[in-house]
């Protein structure tokens, strides 16, 4: 007998040799028939797999996220595939991994398919469901697995067996009803019965093992469910977040551009850039405010400075290095707190100094992998709304929770009240002693409690230099953006030689707290696009009015419309196009302009004006001074209407 400990800590005696299948049956009928795989001592095992004595085990359904994980793995690793290979029998499997709401495959084609083959792939994997065959698993030996695979000249299955480091059980899972076989770490369903909803959503090209030195294979891509209607729900998801797609209103709304020759670098037109420094605008007066100076360090600094602070040893991969023509090396810079260390270092500071609030808005590049980039969500080039608060160990509460209730004041002016904390500590390429780290990581969790939020623990996650808090925003459409950043940092300050004079007259290292709320503007900005679908509030609209004229006759009149709105603050522009009126309300609204003020002859022999609401079909008539005092007001960002 053996006997396992189950998650709610009671025990279950079992024959020896007994898996996971058994067990299931054990604690009940239901369990046995949804039960897909199993966790021992935390780690995802197969239900075939054998239990031992003084085991921890947990069962998994497709109920759970992780077993949702599973069942999109064997959707692709074994449904996918072998749909693929019964259609195609020439074409050569690659690597098929699960990613966040479903899946993919690469696969080597002999003739290019398109999107329209999607169809008759996905009927054929509906065929194999149908099937309901069993999977099982085998252990082989390295050259036994090279062989199984080159024998169905699945040429990359092979290399992959042949680069690795293991010697021996290699996992080959067979679909028994068919035959069809795959290497995989698993664990897998034990039946096709166990699959879901599905659907297969679009392919795109991919190097083999991401290299583009290597073969283009082709990614499909699918999404599946544990039911019919989880899927409809992303598949609506996915619709509307095709409407909101930043990018393409990026276009629409001529806000910014990205090409080729600056991969991940925005090149801002003057209506993004607009929206770009009402958001600096903001952020500078809120922060101000709350007694942060800005200063603004260089771009490029010497490769010296980021071998002292660790980031060449623990960041380097992401930096980019630049040589001089006398042969110094420097490093642009991929985060701004070594200059603001430089600029603390000035001088002699005392404890009378701190806590000292250093921001910036502060350019930065990090090297990310070409396929990681998107749009202005991911870039390679980005401001940060950044800042450095330099305090005493004792004062790290008390900064933590002004900065959280700082970060949770802004975005609600955005309108996000959804706001998730995740707490991630230590990772593994990390600086500074495990002291130090206990250090830290204590006194973050105590500002993170102590300012009343919850939090989620996300394991390794932390900055190299220290831990950090990440607060995540739910958008309109439910999906979630990390966007601010607070860190507690025991190891910069020593690392840099920054130091203070106690009040006891020793000198002594401060505690740096790095914080970006916004986190990255580009970024920022991108959310804030789809979170309103390009309605954006009227303080933040590029141009906040068009002045459209109905006839000629009336175009002296709106030009002098356009001038009373400029200078008393307000965007706008004028449309004075021989164009039918509806023609340029239609237009208008594509661009997502706030306002049209409609003007004819009437209107100015009145002075008034016809307001036009983006999304409105009613026309409102005001006198010209009602109308500009009216916009003076919704000009206001939330920051100034507070005040
Ligand atoms: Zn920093």
């Amino acid at each position: 007998m053996i006997s396992v400990t189950l998650p709610d800590g009671s025990i279950k005696e079992l024959d020896s040799g007994s898996n996971g299948f058994d067990l299931a049956e054990s604690i009940g009928p239901g369990l046995a028939k949804s039960a897909i795989a199993m966790t021992v001592h935390q780690e995802q095992r197969d239900l075939c797999d054998p239990l031992a004595d003084g085991d921890l085990v947990s069962i998994i359904t497709v109920d759970s996220e992780d077993g949702l994980e599973i069942m999109r793995h064997t959707l692709t690793a074994q449904v996918l595939a072998s749909a693929v290979k019964n259609l195609y029998p020439s074409s050569k499997l690659a690597i098929g991994p699960t990613i966040e709401n479903g899946f993919y495959y690469d696969v080597l084609f002999e003739e290019a398919i398109s999107s329209d083959d999607l169809e008759s792939i996905e009927s054929e994997m509906r065929r194999i469901i149908k099937t309901e065959s069993k999977i099982e698993k085998s252990y082989n030996g390295k050259q036994e697995a090279v062989a199984k695979f080159l024998n169905l000249s699945e040429s990359y299955k092979a290399e992959i067996i042949q680069e690795s480091e293991q010697e021996d059980n290699f996992q080959i899972y067979e679909q028994k009803d068919s035959g069809f076989i795959d290497l995989c770490r698993g664990p897998h369903l034990p039946s096709l019965s166990h699959i879901g909803e599905f659907k297969l959503t679009n392919i795109s090209g991919a190097y083999w093992k991401g290299d583009s030195k290597n073969q283009m294979l082709t990614r499909i891509y699918g999404t599946a469910w544990k039911n019919k209607k989880d899927l409809k729900a992303y598949l609506t998801r996915l619709e509307e977040a095709e409407k909101r797609d930043h990018r393409r209103l990026g276009r629409e709304m001529n806000l910014f551009h990205l090409q080729e020759e600056g991969p991940g670098a925005v090149f801002w037109h003057p209506k993004g850039w607009t929206m770009f420094q009402k958001l600096i605008d903001y952020m500078r007066q809120k922060q101000n405010a709350a007694g942060y100076q800005e200063v603004n360090t260089p771009e490029i600094l010497d490769r010296t400075l980021w071998d002292k602070s660790g980031h060449l040893e623990k960041f380097g991969e992401n930096m980019y290095l630049t040589q001089t023509p006398d042969d110094r090396v420097f490093a642009i810079k991929p985060m701004n707190c070594p200059g603001h260390v430089q600029v603390f270092k000035q001088g002699i500071k005392s404890y009378r100094d701190l806590p000292l609030y250093l921001a910036e808005f502060g350019k930065v590049h990090r090297y990310e992998p070409s396929g990681a980039l998107h749009g202005l969500m991911r870039v390679r080039a980005f401001t940060q709304d950044d800042a450095h608060i330099f305090c005493t160990e004792g004062q790290i509460t008390e900064e933590c929770v002004k900065v959280t209730k700082l970060v949770l004041d802004i975005y609600k002016d955005f309108g996000f009240e959804d706001v998730v904390v995740k707490f991630s500590d230590r990772p593994e390429k990390r600086v500074g002693s495990d002291e130090i780290w206990d250090r830290s990581e204590a006194a973050l969790k105590i500002a993170v409690e102590a300012a009343g939020l919850d939090y989620k623990l996300n394991p390794g996650e932390g900055a190299f230099y220290g831990p950090k808090l990440e607060f995540v925003l739910r958008d309109a459409i439910g999906r979630d953006w990390q966007c601010g950043t607070i860190q507690v940092d025991l190891n910069l300050p020593e690392r840099l030689g920054a130091t203070f004079v106690d009040s006891d007259g020793e000198r002594r290292e401060p505690v740096m707290i790095h914080r970006a709320l916004f986190g990255s503007v580009e970024r920022f900005c991108g959310i804030l696009i789809e979170h309103f679908a390009g309605r954006l509030p009227f303080w933040l609209s590029p141009t906040q009015i068009v002045i459209a004229s109905i006839t000629d006759e009336a175009n002296e009149y709106a030009q002098l419309v356009k001038d009373r709105l400029l200078s008393s603050g307000v965007r706008a522009e004028l449309d004075p196009r021989n164009e039918k009126i509806s023609y340029k309300v239609r237009e208008h609204s594509v661009t997502k302009i706030p306002v049209i003020l409609v003007v004819g002859k009437r209107e100015a022999e009145e002075s008034t004006v016809a307001v036009r609401r983006l999304g409105g079909k009613a026309q409102d008539i005001m006198s010209l001074d009602q109308a500009v005092q009216q916009f003076v007001k919704e000009g206001c960002s939330p920051l100034e209407l507070q005040s």
